[in-house]
């Protein structure tokens, strides 16, 4: 990391990552050049977030509360990022960009906001299955058309405040038709929010056409450093409930308790009410420097000409099986799931990675439920290979002819 802090800025074209000619040793000793296929997992810096952070060091200095010239900077930098973020998901004029740490923060930052019940689907990532606490779990169908009925029966049923739903699947890649389910939860009185972790690394998103009341993101997802996500949606909720993390910088003002009494305090308007504490400037303003590099970067069908050549490649050999939940899905980003028999994951991941240099995922992805759906093994896991900004033909090649030779010569 700190080679690439120091990277001139301006010698790298806008949409490269960081790490892309990083050589890791084989079991034999050999080094080859590592093809990272984890990037839904977390995905290594853009050049330019790198350049970015790296010209923003000299400006460190308090945030909000400073007078001083490089205070001004950090406050101006940390409000333009929530402008950047905002405009990269499509924000209304009046919606609210609340930085946190991650996706899962930003979930349950606003579980503790909504005023009822919120409904999922049982192939969410735990981060947004877990978050809500109370309402249904549903079981979604093997077609999007028998689950987007099922949703409008359980919306019609349940009554729900909110529908908490996934953009992509971090376990099939998998897409549901956003704009569909948004008005389905509206007619029916609930709000949706949109785990956008996997989607807006591989999509534009546009809350406001899609209807889409709050979305929250991963800044490591989207080649932007480990720390700084956010929630991005309408301001009413969020301004009305109580704080989950209470102290400075969340207030309006707080008065001193009387003797033996109780301190009362006003919290400021969101989104500053849910950043109590010093905020993250720089994981905020590389999170939005990689929204804004993004917005022009992003090319579905370049990933999708990746992944067809993937799993083309994959389906051409025996005893391979990829997993999907809705074969019928309208759109899928670059995650491909598969198991092969006879080999546990865990193998075949340290297999890929001992003797092929490649990074892969194993295991049940935080999606148990949906795992033990999907994966038909003995211990529930799976391979999992996720593709991005970076990835060769030669990575997609590499983890193919891998596969080959284990199911093929292999032990
Ligand atoms: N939602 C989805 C779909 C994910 O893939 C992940 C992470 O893998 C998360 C939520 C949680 O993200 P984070 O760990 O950044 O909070």
């Amino acid at each position: 990391m700190t080679a690439v802090l120091s990277a001139r800025p301006g010698i790298c074209a806008p949409a490269t990552v960081t790490g892309t000619d990083l050589r890791v040793p084989l079991v034999t000793g050999e080094h080859v050049r590592y093809a990272n296929l984890d990037l839904a997992a977390s995905a290594p810096a853009l050049t330019a977030v790198a350049d970015h952070v790296a010209a923003l060091l000299p400006y460190y200095a308090s945030v909000h509360r400073g007078a001083g010239y490089a205070s001004q900077v950090c406050t101006a930098v940390l409000e333009k990022a929530r402008e950047t973020v905002g405009r990269f998901v499509g924000a209304r004029a009046d919606d609210v960009v609340v930085f946190t740490r991650n996706t899962t923060d930003a979930l349950n930052l606003l579980a503790g906001c909504v005023p009822g019940p919120a409904l999922r689907l049982d192939v969410e990532h735990h981060a947004n299955l877990l978050a809500w606490g109370p309402g249904r779990v549903l079981r979604a169908a093997p077609t999007v058309a028998q689950t987007l009925a099922d949703l409008r029966y359980a919306l019609a049923a349940d009554r729900p405040a909110l529908l908490a739903v996934t953009g992509a699947s971090n376990v099939t890649g998998e897409l549901l038709p956003l704009e569909e389910i948004t008005a389905i939860a509206h007619a029916a009185g609930a709000r949706v929010v949109v785990d956008a972790a996997q989607l807006a690394p591989h999509r534009p998103v546009d809350i406001a056409t899609t209807g889409i009341d709050y979305l929250a993101l991963s800044g490591h997802k989207l080649y932007a450093p480990y720390g700084a996500g956010a929630l991005v949606g309408r301001r009413d909720w969020l301004d009305v409930a109580t704080p989950y993390l209470s102290g400075g910088g969340a207030v309006h003002a707080v008065t001193a308790p009387d003797e033996g009494g109780a301190t009362e305090v006003s919290w400021a308007p969101a989104p500053h009410r849910h950043e109590a504490g010093t905020p993250n400037v720089l994981g905020a303003a590389a999170l939005a420097e990689a929204c804004r590099v993004l917005s022009g970067a992003l090319d579905p069908a370049h990933e999708a000409a990746l992944l067809d050549r993937l799993e083309t490649g994959l389906d051409a050999l025996p005893g391979i099986r990829t997993l999907r939940i809705w074969p019928d899905s309208p759109d899928r980003v670059a995650v491909c799931t598969f198991v092969v028999d006879g080999h546990p994951a865990g193998r075949v991941a340290a297999y890929l990675s001992a003797e092929h240099g490649i990074g892969v995922r194993d295991g049940k992805f935080c999606a148990h439920p949906l795992l033990s759906r999907l994966a038909g093994t003995p211990d529930g896991c799976a391979v999992r290979a996720s593709l991005g900004l970076g990835t060769t033909v030669d990575d997609v090649d590499r983890l193919v002819d891998a596969v080959e030779w284990l199911v093929t010569d292999g032990p």
